[in-house]
């Protein structure tokens, strides 16, 4: 397997899981936190946190930081 060939995704077939990074409170880098979905209208993602797994949790856009206009 190719380091640029991703696994498909198994909810829609169509996208690739992409691993996202994350850094930890002390700045240290943590490689692959969460594997989502290429695909924006699938939004199948997987994540950990505190030694948990989350499946498909909500995917904040950043449309509730949308910028005031004066
Ligand atoms: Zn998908």
């Amino acid at each position: 397997m190719s380091e640029d060939t991703w696994p498909e995704c198994k909810e829609c077939t169509t996208g690739s899981l992409l691993p996202l990074s994350d850094f930890g409170s002390q700045g240290a880098a943590i490689h692959y936190k969460a594997w989502v979905c290429s695909n924006p209208s699938c939004g199948f993602n997987i994540k950990i946190r505190n030694g948990d797994v989350y499946l498909n949790e909500p995917i904040a856009s950043g449309a509730s930081h949308s910028p005031r206009v004066r």
